[in-house]
């Protein structure tokens, strides 16, 4: 289909200009004049509206949506040892998907059109991707080694099932994912790197999430967890590292060195009582930020606009510098560093020739006037419910905010009866 946003102003290389975006196919095809042959099939008027590129959530886990506000304020160590672990005992893969199905929409929602998703059921991720006709990058959680061996295998399988039965969609990628130095052996994470090799994917792991972590590591290994991968090689494989929270200089240094990209997840680490990543040092050393909400067990929300408030609101009071990440900056984490860490090339920017993803906002409601700043409104005003369409590789999958392909109410259904079944099984 061919599509016309007339007249739209459009977040375009940090500055906003109003002008025209032809799509045509899953790309877009100009921006500014429409080619003279350019016929388009749908026209979006452009008026109180503002074009932006679709966010990109750089690390999430969608299945867990169905753990939304079941275990909260506790540290990070009882909620995920003690509380999330088990009920994740208890889910199916269907289940899982519903919870897939849910993260999907208020993803959608919320102005996101990729999400990079580390997940632990087979198909799940995938299925409900392509139903809400979302980008994802697909990563199978892998843990093994430490006396799980059968286990460690069979996760290290479905990996590859799961890549050979989608790999073909232009809608899905991957990536491999050891979960994280701590459910994953030392042997295992080196089986992980050699399919890496062999199958040419890029990894994505969690990193110095907390300081339990960093300790352990330092007791077991000698090493803080970065110094630890980097002796292992993982960082000869591209890598996106998720958290990256309690890092040395040394640490931080290896990081810039070996190109390794971290998705900051600024609220998880907050609620969890983790800390906050020194995102103005990694920013300083070139490091490839971009931001990911974490899962709604620890966020408890999959909207970026959140993520791109906090991370800037926090680093200007961490440093006492109101300087130290502008607007401008977090933008750029969710959405082009955010395509530049999962390896999608042309995308993340409204450019001709990039992928059509694009988040269209009403501006027409109270905290978006007077637009005097479209990139301040985004970062410190908006709140996401001001996204009214969203395009996503060229097709309309939101409009006035009703998804195109799904029905909600029967996702809220399905969601319903699996909370019901841990209400039942927690009395
Ligand atoms: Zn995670």
């Amino acid at each position: 289909m061919n599509i016309l946003i007339k007249e739209i102003p459009s977040v375009i290389d940090g500055k906003t200009v109003t002008t025209n975006i032809c799509i045509e196919k899953d790309t877009i095809r100009s921006v500014g004049e429409p080619p003279k042959d350019f016929v388009p099939d749908k026209i979006i008027d452009g008026k109180n509206r503002l074009a932006i590129p679709a966010l990109i959530n750089s690390h999430t886990h969608a299945y867990m949506s169905v753990f939304r506000n079941i275990a909260d304020d506790l540290p990070f160590n009882e909620w995920l040892f003690e509380r999330i672990m088990p009920l994740e005992d208890t889910l199916d893969a269907e289940d899982a998907y519903w919870g897939c199905m849910l993260s999907c929409i208020e993803m959608i929602k919320s102005g996101t059109g990729t999400f990079c998703d580390m997940h632990m059921f087979p198909r799940t991720t995938p299925e409900a991707a392509l139903a809400c006709g979302m980008r994802v990058v697909v990563t199978r959680g892998l843990s093994g080694g430490n006396g799980d061996v059968a286990g460690g295998i069979r996760r290290i399988n479905e990996a590859i099932m799961e890549y050979e039965e989608y790999n073909c969609e232009p809608l899905i990628d991957f990536m491999l994912a050891p979960h994280s130095i701590y459910t994953c052996g030392k042997e295992y994470i080196k089986s992980v790197l050699s399919l890496a090799e062999k199958l040419s994917l890029p990894l994505n792991i969690h990193l110095s999430e907390s300081a339990f972590e960093v300790d352990t590591c330092l007791a077991e290994h000698g090493a803080t967890p970065v110094e630890y991968l980097l002796s292992i090689g993982l960082f000869e494989h591209k890598t996106l590292a998720a958290h990256c929270v309690h890092l040395t200089e040394k640490d931080i240094e290896i990081l810039a060195e070996k190109g390794v990209s971290v998705a900051a997840n600024p609220k998880s680490n907050l609620k969890l009582g983790n800390g906050i990543a020194p995102i103005k040092n990694l920013l300083d050393k070139g490091v490839n930020i971009c931001l990911g909400t974490d899962s709604a067990a620890s966020n408890n929300s999959l909207n970026l606009f959140g993520e791109m408030n906090y991370t800037a609101l926090l680093h200007k009071g961490c440093t006492h510098d109101a300087s130290a990440v502008s607007a401008k900056d977090v933008f750029r984490f969710a959405t082009e560093n955010g395509a530049k860490a999962l390896g999608l090339e042309k995308l993340g920017r409204i450019e001709a020739g990039y992928k059509a993803d694009i988040a269209i906002l009403n501006t027409d409601c109270p905290q978006m006037y007077p637009m005097n700043n479209p990139l301040s409104a985004l970062c410190y005003s908006a709140n996401g419910s001001e996204v009214d369409t969203m395009i996503i590789n060229g097709k309309v999958v939101m409009e006035n905010r009703v998804l195109t392909g799904v029905d909600e109410e029967e996702v809220y259904y399905h969601i319903e009866k699996i909370t019901k079944k841990f209400r039942s099984e927690k009395k």
